[in-house]
């Protein structure tokens, strides 16, 4: 039976980041990917934004490593000239009723350590974005905007680089605990091969692909659910765009997302998403009859807008994990020595995908040893 040190499934933006990371301390490593090229699901349909780390509760997983992760993202593309802006970003709460929550998330963001936040007024956001209706707004000038296929394009140049061998068109499908590590069956062929550490970063599917290796998905809450966020486009001819930087509502509360928002992209395409609503099955078709209710909720924080502007764009699925945090955990508790679980990535994955990946990194030094 062929064996190799360490199995990393899935090839999305984490997989890739966790290749890099672990390559540059050992050799013998495989990325496995049901489909033929990197980066077909979550990480191809995001806002790519690099979040700043504002929204997440103090001292959980998703803040810690979204601030530090968006340092060494930046840092990142500076180095192997990944496109990306620091735009900017604003939170904007349009009644004034509102002045409390946003004073709460403001405090939170600093509490978490993010740099340069300013609580603005009506006028200065008339000034920088002046098609923007706010009673008051954060500004966050370290959010910026990247473009993710370019990322995923350099992370797998420097794994490859690095050693590590990419496995295509190759699900997952089997996964048998030994007493030295893993031995892991592909679906349609009787291939097995042994594996002493096995990384799950396989997204939407992590929740059953830890079950393969025998966890209980139930009991250890890893049960996913999905939520779908789709885009709508806004291309008006006769007028020029409606915001130069990121704008988001105030997040209500108990909202799944982070609000309807205005996303740049590197190419100064404006879109507005991503909604929320839970789904079953992974379907990415955007309802066109959703539009209304797009320009409805966009209306209240920009002004002149088009209804005929908007366009149905894309979607994406959020994997939704119990506790709302990232799960990333080494389930030696749970007998399962030399397996990493990373389960619920959603939002800020892609901008913590380097911190995610040294945290990863560390645990598999740390197993070693
Ligand atoms: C609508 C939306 C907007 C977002 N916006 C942002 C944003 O602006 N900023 C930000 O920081 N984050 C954002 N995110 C989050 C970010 O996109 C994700 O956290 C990140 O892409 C997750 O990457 P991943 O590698 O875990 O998952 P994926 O990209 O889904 O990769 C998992 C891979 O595993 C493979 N796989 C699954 N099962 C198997 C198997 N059995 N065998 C082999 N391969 C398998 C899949 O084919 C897939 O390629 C957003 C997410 C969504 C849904």
């Amino acid at each position: 039976m062929d064996s190799v040190q360490i199995t990393i499934i899935g090839g999305g933006v984490i997989g890739l980041s966790v290749a890099v990371e672990l390559s540059k301390h050992h050799g013998d490593i495989v990325l496995v990917e049901r489909h033929g090229k990197p980066g077909q699901e979550t990480s191809s349909r995001s806002s790519e934004v690099i979040h700043s780390g504002l929204y997440y509760k103090k001292d959980s997983l998703k803040a810690k490593l979204c601030v530090e992760g968006a340092r060494l993202l930046y840092e990142y593309c500076e180095r192997n000239s990944v496109p990306h802006l620091k735009t900017g970003k604003l939170i904007v709460s349009v009644v004034e009723n509102q002045r409390q929550d946003l004073e709460e998330l403001f405090k939170r963001g600093i509490e978490n350590g993010v740099k340069n936040l300013r609580l603005i007024d009506s006028a200065e956001v008339a000034k920088i974005e002046p098609r923007i209706k706010a009673a008051a707004a954060i500004h966050s000038p370290c959010t910026g905007i990247i473009d993710s296929h370019t990322l995923m394009g350099r992370l797998s140049t420097e794994a490859a680089a690095n050693g590590v061998v990419f496995s295509f068109n190759t699900e997952i499908n089997f996964i048998e605990k030994t007493p030295e590590g893993y031995v892991l069956g592909v679906k349609d062929s009787d291939y097995r091969f042994f594996s002493s550490i096995v990384v799950n970063a396989s997204g939407l599917s992590s929740d059953r692909v830890a079950s393969l290796a025998g966890i209980d998905t139930d009991e250890a809450g890893y049960r996913l659910s999905y939520c779908k966020g789709s885009y709508f486009s806004y291309s008006d001819e006769k007028k020029s765009p409606p915001c130069k930087m990121l704008v988001y509502p105030l997040p209500e509360r108990q909202l799944k997302g982070l609000g309807i928002h205005a996303t740049v992209d590197m190419v100064g395409k404006i879109r507005f998403g991503p909604d929320t609503e839970d789904i079953d099955e992974i379907d990415y078709r955007v309802d066109a009859g959703k539009g209304q209710a797009f320009f409805e909720s966009v209306d209240k924080y920009i002004k002149n807008l088009r209804r005929e502007a908007f366009a149905a764009d894309m979607a994406g699925v959020r994997p939704k994990v119990k506790g709302g945090d990232f799960v990333i955990i080494h389930e030696h508790q749970r007998g399962r020595e030399g397996f990493i679980n990373l389960i619920g990535i959603e939002s800020p994955g892609l901008t913590a995908c380097i911190s995610i990946a040294r945290m990863v990194s560390a645990m598999v030094r740390e197993y070693i040893n």
